[in-house]
């Protein structure tokens, strides 16, 4: 199987009916750009910046993770990358950061809201891609984004962080891409405000699908309870994608459904293009890629967001079965 995929690496992400996609890996540490050359992916579309910070007894000097961004830049020679903010708390904890225990972590004190309590941080990690990025392109985003304001503050800093770096060294990204993450169902609901205020928006499914359902990501008990292919899942994703059309505003989805073959052929029935997943699922989703047909797919799926039991997955799969995707 291994070597089937490998036949697949140079080939472009293209659905037979010649639809272009980007299908791009997560990463988060200097080993993942071996697997990005491996799989050929289109670029990374999650650089989760916090693995550095965990894997560090210290929280990393400046200069150390504008090393590691530099080397990513460097490494994808052009090709483009994400990078998100500091996403820790919740289930990620960094020793040297003291926090108090909480009884409900993943919805306490974590990611942006660490990052705009506490700037300096924040600030130090903008600082050290500003320079990372500098005469070169910058695409960076902000995780568990809930009201447009928490993005806006979040610019701000950023913002101000550029003009610093212009001043000290003279020099700058030669372009900047700011982006929001969706995880949080409230920001879904300001779409159209938080799409005047973006480069482009992430959908993060993992968390979304959390707090969606209220059903806690780690706990295995209820994990299976509540599908990804749930019809009311699909509608909020549907809403994302017209949301962003109308405001002509670059779509991507990087929570692990995107790396699930079925579930991210759902997602092309829906409009979504730009994927970022787990290396070792490229493969898979782009085999089903190249041989979907997403103008076939698109009216089949979109009746699936009005079913009223679980039959998603099943339609799917015969869907799939019958056009031998
Ligand atoms: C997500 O929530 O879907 C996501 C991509 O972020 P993480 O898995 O790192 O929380
Ligand atoms: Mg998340």
């Amino acid at each position: 199987r291994q070597a089937k995929y490998a036949a697949l690496r140079d080939m472009s992400s293209t659905s037979k009916d010649g639809v272009k996609l980007s299908l791009n890996i997560n990463a988060g540490l200097l080993i993942d750009v071996d697997h990005f050359h491996e799989t050929g992916a289109d670029g990374i579309g999650l650089f989760r910046t916090e693995l550095q910070f965990m894997v560090r007894s210290q929280m990393p000097k400046v200069d150390e993770q504008t090393a590691l961004y530099s080397k990513v830049l460097d490494n994808l020679n052009g090709k483009p990358v994400v990078f998100r903010t500091l996403d820790v708390g919740g289930d990620k904890v960094l020793p040297y950061l003291r926090t108090k225990a909480e009884e409900n972590p993943a919805l306490g004190w974590r990611a942006i809201r660490i990052g705009l309590d506490r700037p300096a941080l924040l600030r130090s990690q903008l600082r050290a891609m500003v320079r990372a990025a500098a005469g070169r392109e910058l695409s960076l985003m902000f995780p568990m984004i809930a009201e447009v304001s928490e993005f806006i503050e979040a610019k701000a800093i950023l913002k101000k962080e550029i003009e610093k770096e212009s001043k000290r060294s003279g020099s700058e990204p030669a372009k900047i891409n700011i982006g929001s993450m969706i995880e949080v169902p409230s920001i879904v609901w300001q779409l159209p405000h938080l799409l005047n205020e973006v480069d482009f928006v992430s959908v993060g499914s993992n968390d979304l699908m959390q707090f969606f359902f209220a059903v806690d990501r780690g706990n295995p008990k209820i994990s299976d309870r509540y599908d990804t292919l749930s019809p009311s899942l699909l509608k909020l994703l549907r809403k994302i994608v017209d949301d962003c059309t109308a405001a002509n505003v670059p779509l991507s989805v990087c929570g692990d459904i995107a790396g699930r073959p079925l579930e991210a052929m759902a997602l092309m029935g829906l409009g979504y293009r730009n994927f970022s997943m787990s290396a070792e699922t490229l493969g898979p989703v782009k085999e089903m890629a190249l041989s979907v047909d997403i103008d076939q797919l698109r009216d089949f799926v979109l009746k699936l967001c009005d079913v009223r039991d679980h039959s998603v997955r099943d339609q799917l799969r015969s869907f799939a079965r019958d056009h031998s995707i």
